[in-house]
């Protein structure tokens, strides 16, 4: 982990990129199975296949919602819960040798660039075939999942919400945050909203 973030820092905007790229994989997934069965999406909100990004000034929290396929808990603890996923020595090598910042997402480890900018991280997550569980973890790579009994029901999907370290907090700042979705979902089929807190 630490290898990772000291050899990504200097790049650490391409968190938003990642986050961003697995939303519309999870929107693609869900829109697929859709395809066959329109039940999966839903109703009312839920149906929507969309991304939203959230910046919560006051918390120091920057928030990103879709409303893909979502996690469950086995899920969680599969795709997010451990460091020592197959890319991950891989990408080491190849970054060490190559210094391309741009690897990180091709050896599926792109998730954990989200400790480039933040120190804690909460991963909210909704599968049509299970309950709405929390995923949480520092950067220290322990974790912790429980059933979710205090957040507002996602419905289905995902939401990750990144508690920004202190010398990332310009990821708070609207402009800065357009700019970014501007430059990262040229490829994205699905609309991406931004709502800021007032300060
Ligand atoms: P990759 O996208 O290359 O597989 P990542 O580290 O970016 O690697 O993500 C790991 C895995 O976590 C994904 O393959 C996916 O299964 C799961 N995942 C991450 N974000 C989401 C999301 N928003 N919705 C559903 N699953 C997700
Ligand atoms: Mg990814």
């Amino acid at each position: 982990m630490d290898i990772i973030i000291n050899s990504l820092y200097s790049n650490k905007d391409i968190f938003l990129r990642e986050l961003i790229s697995n939303a519309s994989d999870a929107l693609d997934k869900i829109r697929f199975l859709s395809l066959t069965d329109k039940e999966v999406l839903g109703e009312g909100d839920t149906s929507k296949l969309d991304i939203q990004i959230k910046l919560d000034k006051e918390k120091k929290i920057l928030s990103l919602r879709d409303r893909g396929i979502g996690m469950t808990k086995e899920d969680l603890i599969k795709n997010l819960g451990t460091i020592a996923k197959s890319g991950t020595s891989a990408f080491v090598e190849k970054m060490q040798s190559s210094g391309d910042l741009n690897l990180i997402g091709q050896f599926g480890v792109g998730f954990y660039s989200v400790y480039l900018v933040a120190d804690y991280v909460e991963v909210i997550s909704k599968h049509n075939d299970d309950k709405q569980y929390v995923w949480e973890s520092k950067a220290d790579g322990a974790f912790a999942i429980s059933e979710d009994t205090w957040n507002e029901p996602l419905g289905r999907g995902t939401e990750i919400r990144l508690h920004l370290r202190d010398e990332a907090q310009e990821y708070l700042e609207e402009s800065k945050l357009k700019e970014l979705v501007k430059k990262y979902s040229e490829f994205i089929n699905f609309p991406i909203y931004i709502w800021a807190s007032k300060e």
